[in-house]
């Protein structure tokens, strides 16, 4: 089949190249004319393991290409997914502007039966509004389907989970685009399960939230463990073996980030407001999750005693590792609280870059995490990059001012740390 994909962001490109590699010809369109010019040149804008050469072989075979021109795409496909970014607005709400603008744009130049599935994660109701867009900016009168087809790719582990999902959601209320979209996905495995656009719509962010929950459940017991001087890893290990609840996401840390989690919620919490549905599990799971690396600091605080003028090195910018995607990371947070508390900073991330505006308030990024824990006064964990585990932890504290090692992740092995003369501190972990 044809296949359009609107927005080439981190979804946009996966879904593109995936569809690519299922034997489609792939258009992917964007605004933005510097991605479409690298992605053509078969550079991947950002980081996803395995992604970039997924799309110099596409490229090479003509089974992708990308595209500023958004009346030739349209044209061209009747099959176009939507992956347009949905971010919050300052109440919470999802943005939806961008999605709009993209129904708009199909009205406008459709020529024919178009089948629009939206892969980006929208409120409840959404596929209905962008069908009204789409009639209001019709120029002829193409018939279409909007269907839901919600993404639930991981960063860092995007292709294999586009590639191999867990589910497949189709949310149609039409035979003919079902059809389609089931033809798209006949050779994946997993359930493929269809039902209504709402439902579809609701399965998204009732998962994302859900994921949340149990990142806050476990950093809220952590507080309470670190009272009772219990080991929460222990705990995730014991609770997490029961098949009911599973071991994922029950790692405590700093908190949830990224792009997803945090507006996720937010956007659930506000459908819940606007139909006068008290979500009150979902306040409390973004109370912990605001207030999880202010804890995480407390606690550093009290061993450290202030952290005015204090050497901190933190390792780890992206909110997840195997990304550079900043987007909500804790690690910026950190990074905003101890400049607001005039620390000296230095940091270290394998792959993402420290934002200008943070390198402008005297933040120094190095290239080697050796390099920037040289001198300080404590090591900040604030992003489980697996390298760090291998680091020659022994080496890194003749070179500090005071041996202290603040893991905001709970990755480290605290045990070969303190034979090392170090002074560890995970969260709920000692
Ligand atoms: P992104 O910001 O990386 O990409 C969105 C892209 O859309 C940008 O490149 C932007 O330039 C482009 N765009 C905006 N308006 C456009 C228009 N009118 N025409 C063409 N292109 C346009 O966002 P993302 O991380 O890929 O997320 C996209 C959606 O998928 C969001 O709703 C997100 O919640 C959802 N999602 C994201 C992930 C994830 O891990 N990133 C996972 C599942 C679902």
């Amino acid at each position: 089949m044809n296949i359009l994909v609107i927005g080439a962001g981190y979804v946009g490109t996966t879904t593109g190249l995936v569809f690519a590699e299922l034997g489609h010809k792939v258009t992917g369109l964007d605004i933005d004319s510097r991605k479409i010019d690298s992605l053509n040149k078969g550079e991947l804008y950002f980081y996803e393991p395995g992604l970039e050469d997924l799309l110099i072989n596409h490229l090479e075979k003509r089974n992708i290409t990308f595209s500023t021109n958004v009346e030739k795409g349209i044209h061209e496909n009747d099959v176009i997914f939507i992956c347009v970014g949905t971010p919050s607005n300052e109440d919470g709400s999802a943005n939806l502007s961008y999605i709009e603008q993209v129904a708009r744009d199909i009205g406008h130049y459709m020529n024919g039966y178009k089948v629009i599935v939206d892969k980006s994660t929208v409120p409840i109701g959404t596929s209905e509004k962008v069908a009204q867009w789409i009639i209001k900016n019709r120029l002829e009168n193409h018939p279409f389907d909007v269907v839901s087809n919600p993404e639930f790719l991981r960063e860092g582990n995007a292709l294999h989970d586009a590639l191999y999902p867990d589910r497949v959601v189709i949310g149609s209320s039409s035979e003919r685009a079902t059809s389609i979209l089931k033809e798209l996905y006949k050779s994946m495995t997993c359930p493929v399960i269809v039902i209504t656009p709402r439902s579809a719509e609701m399965i998204k962010y009732a998962a994302n939230s859900f994921l949340a929950m149990k990142i806050s459940f476990i950093n809220e017991l952590a507080r309470l463990c670190d009272k009772l001087n219990i080991n929460i890893q222990n705990i995730s290990h014991g609770i997490g073996l029961d098949k009911r609840i599973g071991p994922n996401f029950l790692q405590a840390g700093v908190g949830y980030g990224g792009s997803c989690f945090p507006k996720d919620v937010d956007a659930l919490l506000d459908t819940g407001f606007k139909y006068d549905t008290n979500l009150s599990i979902l306040e409390k799971v973004v109370k912990v999750n605001k207030t999880q690396y202010l804890y995480f600091l407390e606690r550093a605080r009290q061993t450290l005693g202030s952290l005015k003028q204090k050497r901190i090195a933190l390792f780890g910018l992206s909110f997840k590792p195997q990304t550079d995607d900043l987007r909500e990371s804790p690690a910026l947070y950190i990074i905003n609280e101890l400049l607001a508390e005039n620390a000296v900073i230095k940091v270290h991330d394998p792959i993402a870059k420290l934002p200008l505006d943070i390198q402008m308030q005297g933040v120094v990024q190095y290239t080697s995490p050796e390099e920037t824990a040289k001198q300080v006064d404590a090591i900040l964990i604030g992003t489980d990059w697996p390298q760090y585990k291998e680091l020659d932890w022994k080496e890194i504290k003749t070179n500090m001012r005071t041996p202290y090692v603040f893991d905001g992740r709970n990755m480290l092995d605290a045990n070969k740390l303190k034979e090392f003369g170090l002074i560890y501190q995970g969260i709920g972990y000692k």
